[in-house]
């Protein structure tokens, strides 16, 4: 049988190499390092991890991180395997010793009669007669492959030096106080006039915010971040920087807006959120892009009116990365369009995370070996963690007119990716009314349990891993 081609051997790649090999289908595994290494990698390992080594909350019933990890497990993860036999104490969290997992990962794949491990750059697309290729090469991407991409999919920019800004979940955001309207009551395509959610400043809340901005902590550059940042993506910490009316007259501008609540009193200045999904569950703050500490944005986001108790699905950062368009260029099925041979995986899908991905190598091995036994692959249900990232990269996400060439930004895995329920918990067991943050947890739970439901009649309905499950 012919093999399958996965190149890099990183998160996605390796759990793809593994899911593909466990199905019975041989696996050319190419990874550059050490030949070639990255600006982030120090070790010739499989499956390194580049920062931090923590894969998160394990808390399966009330996050979604947690929720991806148990997913993972009962798909025959080998990133799961390899990561809780090399657990380390983090409270909740799910950290890893950084060695023993790299480890672990790269034994099992290197000992599988089914894997071929080739250490070898691939610095252009994959020769023709390869006819399924996973491409999981990561957001340091080497740049002869980046450019061969960026040339296949006709985009005009593969790499970047990304500003991203916050995401709140919309259910968070207080409407007592925010309002729906868009600017001049504008109806842009598929819009209705009231597409953003606008939170008022008053002169002196704008002025204290400024002061915050100017003396919040802000996250060092890196060696490797080499790439500039443009003039239409400033951080709003440098605008202010600027001067203090900067952002009044950039992001923050107040015109063209009624507040509802307050209709005499013209605000000095407007945050506005615009819808981030589909769903409707996530707004991102426009212009946002920050490169404050994640702890610096909570704190002086919430002093702004309405976000007083803003959950972040996402907070702004500032680094290189190598990402596609991926709901424009990529099909459900995660092959890129204009190519079906070539299938993508990992963060360049733009997902975001050590553990989405793994995950999102996970579906793209098992889809890559469905597709070589001659069937159609079953894609994951939408309500489970799997199909919510999935369904996040190839079309959830909705671009407008006015986000700028590239609205699509990477991702963590999140609840507010997750199509509601259709009845969300009113009472606990005991029959009492759920409240406050009681009732967000029996949601989360809610969530959990119908995601592992729907996870294993996916599961029961699919081809059964040889080697793990
Ligand atoms: C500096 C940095 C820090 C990060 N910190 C964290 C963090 O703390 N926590 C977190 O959850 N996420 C973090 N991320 C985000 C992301 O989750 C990780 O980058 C994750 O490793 C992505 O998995 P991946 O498999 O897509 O890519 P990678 O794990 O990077 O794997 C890609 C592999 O492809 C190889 N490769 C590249 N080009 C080629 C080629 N042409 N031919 C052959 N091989 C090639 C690389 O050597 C690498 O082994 C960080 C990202 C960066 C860049």
């Amino acid at each position: 049988m012919q093999p399958i081609h996965i190149i890099g051997g990183g998160l996605a790649g390796s759990e793809a190499a593994w899911q593909v090999a466990g199905l019975g289908i041989p696996v050319v595994l190419h990874e550059m390092r050490p030949a070639r290494t990255t600006a982030a990698h120090k070790t010739d390992g499989l499956a390194e991890l580049v920062c931090s080594n923590s894969f998160r909350s394990d808390d399966r019933a009330t996050s979604a991180i947690g929720l991806l990890h148990e997913e993972m497990r009962r798909l025959g993860s080998l990133v799961m395997r390899a990561a809780d036999a090399n657990q380390v104490p983090a409270g909740g969290a799910l950290a890893v010793d950084r060695d023993g997992f790299s480890a672990a990962v790269t034994a099992a794949l290197a000992g599988h009669p089914l894997i071929t491990l080739r250490r070898e750059e691939i610095d252009g697309l994959p020769p023709a007669d390869w006819d399924s290729v996973i491409v999981a090469t990561g957001p340091l991407t080497s740049p002869a492959l980046a450019a061969a991409i960026r040339a296949a999919t006709g985009e005009d920019a593969l790499a970047f030096f990304d500003a991203i800004a916050p995401i709140v979940h919309r259910d968070s955001i207080d409407l007592d106080i925010a309002w729906f309207q868009s600017r001049y009551d504008k109806a842009g395509p598929g819009g209705d006039g009231a597409d953003y959610i606008n939170c008022p400043l008053t002169r002196a809340q704008y002025e204290a915010f400024v002061d915050a901005l100017l003396g919040g902590d802000k996250t060092g550059s890196h060696d490797w971040e080499g790439t500039p940042y443009f003039d239409g993506c400033l951080p709003i910490e440098v605008m202010a920087e600027r001067g203090r009316e900067t952002l009044r007259h950039g992001p923050m501008k107040p015109v063209g807006l009624t507040n509802p609540h307050a209709p005499q009193e013209k605000p000095y200045a407007v945050v506005q959120l615009r819808q981030d999904n589909r769903l409707g569950t996530l707004y991102n703050m426009v212009g946002f892009q920050t490169k404050l500490k994640h702890g610096e944005q909570t704190r002086i986001f919430r002093t702004i009116a309405g976000l007083a108790r803003a959950e972040f699905a996402r907070l702004g950062g500032l680094h290189r990365n190598t990402f596609l368009n991926s709901p424009k260029l990529l099909d459900a099925k995660l092959r890129l369009e204009a190519a079906p041979r070539l299938r993508f995986a990992g963060q360049i899908t733009g997902c975001e995370g050590y553990v989405e991905s793994a995950a999102i190598g996970l579906l793209a091995g098992r889809f890559a070996a469905a597709e070589r036994r001659g069937a159609e692959p079953d894609l994951p249900p939408p309500t489970t963690a799997h199909g919510a990232l999935l369904a996040h990269i190839t079309g959830g996400h909705i671009a407008t007119i006015d986000a700028g060439p590239r609205s699509f930004q990477p991702m963590n895995v999140n609840f507010g990716l997750f199509p509601p329920l259709a009845q969300a918990p009113t009472r606990g067991a005991d029959g009492a009314r759920l409240r406050g943050p009681a009732k967000t947890v029996a949601k989360k739970e809610a969530l959990t349990a119908r995601a592992l439901d729907d996870l294993a009649r996916w599961v029961g309905s699919g081809p059964r891993m040889a080697a793990a499950e």
